[in-house]
């Protein structure tokens, strides 16, 4: 069998959809799971939508998530160039001999032409397609239009019959020629136009299979007619039901947030997102939904995603992010954290204790960004006091607890791990408290909240000067 090689080929006209993002990452996981190649195309052609920053976006998204290309922008490869914007005369050169096999020609009619023709056909409840009238042009009346300054762009011929799109996902689909009408191959302007430039460079590429979403099955049949006149061999074809908000309808900015950008900044993690993007939907066949990287390759399989479109469950995401995030070493788990910490006084902390103190953080946040929540607890400094944690300590003894848990502090040598224990009795003991009574103010006066990590973790992190000085600031009451 021919070495696998898939491809994404995202149009540059705004952020990486997250939708996109689930094409992206099926290719992906298929050229993984297959030894394959997996190679980012930009479809740059079509000027005026264009986003110049987005590009840079879409890869800088792509890198995030973990879907780095083998071929394209920025890597090289022998197929290149791979923007299609810088592959211009090449789409010229094909054009040139479709025209001269007779299988396109050039069409006059201006938009407004275009425009009527539309709008008569849908007068009479038919499906608006070009009905060929500059096919039988003669040379003489061409010539005259071309004086007038019309230029022309190059209609495909669309033969009689019909186009069967055998689809990994959907099966057989037979489409009527028909109803196709002669498409435009390249525009007056000379840029190609999208079925025509995606099938040249998928045959040159030597894509093996095109998987994208189901919104392009109906470009398929125009495709598969081009490699045909071509004199190419067409890949496999796997079109994905869409991505959609609750209410079934496509998913927007209406659902709320639908960037892979937006994600990243509200402190997603990427294995979080990937593993949501594959589960949704099907794609992944056995075991249960939290995946690693290797499993979601492992599992993955092209005949696995469902038919019926995917339905975007913030909910699920968020718990899987949370799930994730529990997982994560220490370390690594610093490391995304990163950019949610920026505005901390960070200046000399220890890498070390930054990540024994995300470890502690990370059984009470959901996203990256809540970290900062917790964050100020363990720097330096006085903490402020919540309502919940002011009325902790209004109660009756806690300020009992307090003192006795200053002179215990005092008496060590440090706080650590191994003399939590002792630290504890001893509360007990000289108190005669224990339980809530007990851990409720000294929580309120270390951390300022009653909501958080667990003292036993928070303390040993703290450490006994800290510890000391918060407890004085209560008993002063300061
Ligand atoms: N540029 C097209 C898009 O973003 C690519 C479609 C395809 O994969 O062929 O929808």
């Amino acid at each position: 069998m021919k070495r696998v090689r898939v491809r994404f080929a995202p149009s540059p006209t705004g952020m990486l959809h997250i939708g996109n993002a689930r094409t992206a990452l099926y290719n992906k996981l298929f050229a993984l799971k297959h030894d394959g190649a997996f190679i980012l195309r930009i479809e740059d052609t079509d000027v005026a939508r264009l986003d110049l920053g987005a590009e840079r976006a879409i890869m800088e998204d792509l890198r995030w998530l973990g879907l780095d290309w083998d071929e394209g922008p920025e890597v090289g490869g022998r197929y290149g160039p791979y923007l299609q914007s810088e592959r211009g005369n090449i789409y010229q050169e094909y054009a040139q001999r479709l025209l001269e096999k007779g299988k396109v020609y050039p069409c006059y009619c201006t938009p407004e032409e275009l425009e009527q023709m539309r709008k008569m056909l849908l007068a009479k409840g038919e499906r608006p397609r070009y009905l060929g009238r500059c096919r039988e042009l003669s040379p003489t009346m061409a010539r005259e239009l071309e004086r007038e300054g019309r230029r022309p762009s190059l209609r495909f011929k669309v033969p009689e019959g019909t186009t069967v799109v055998e689809d990994i996902i959907h099966g057989a689909k037979t489409f009527e020629n028909s109803l196709i009408g002669d498409f435009v191959i390249m525009r007056s302007d000379g840029r190609p136009a999208y079925n025509f430039a995606a099938v040249v460079d998928d045959a040159l590429m030597e894509i093996t299979h095109v998987i994208r979403g189901e919104d392009h099955l109906p470009n398929t049949p125009r495709q598969l007619l081009l490699y045909q006149a071509l004199g190419f061999a067409p890949p496999h074809f796997a079109h994905h039901p869409m991505l959609l908000g609750p209410d079934g309808t496509r998913l927007s900015k209406r659902h709320g947030a639908t960037s892979v950008q937006a994600y990243r900044e509200e402190g997603f993690l990427p294995q979080a997102m990937a593993n949501y993007l594959v589960l949704l939907g099907g794609g992944s066949s056995g075991g249960g939904e939290v995946m690693s990287w290797e499993e979601m390759i492992e599992r993955f399989s092209l005949e696995e995603i469902a038919r019926s479109p995917a339905i975007f469950d913030l909910g699920k995401l968020r718990w899987l992010n949370r799930v994730h995030i529990h997982k994560m070493e220490p370390e690594d788990l610093l490391q995304h954290a990163r950019p949610f910490l920026q505005d901390f006084p960070l200046e000399g902390v220890k890498e070390g204790w930054l990540a024994q103190v995300m470890d502690v953080i990370k059984e009470n946040i959901t996203t990256l960004a809540e970290v900062g929540l917790y964050l100020p607890i363990f720097l330096p400094g006085k903490i402020p006091k919540d309502e919940k944690a002011k009325a902790a300590l209004a109660e009756n003894g806690a300020l009992k607890v307090i003192k006795t848990m200053e002179e215990v502090v005092r008496d060590l040598p440090e706080v650590d791990e191994k003399n939590l224990p002792f630290i504890f009795s001893k509360l007990q003991a000289r108190t005669a408290l224990k339980g809530k009574s007990l851990f409720f103010p000294i929580r309120a006066a270390l951390t300022g909240k009653m909501e958080g990590p667990e003292l036993r973790n928070i303390l040993p992190l703290l450490g006994k000067e800290v510890i000391l000085e918060r407890l004085k600031e209560v008993l002063g009451g300061s």
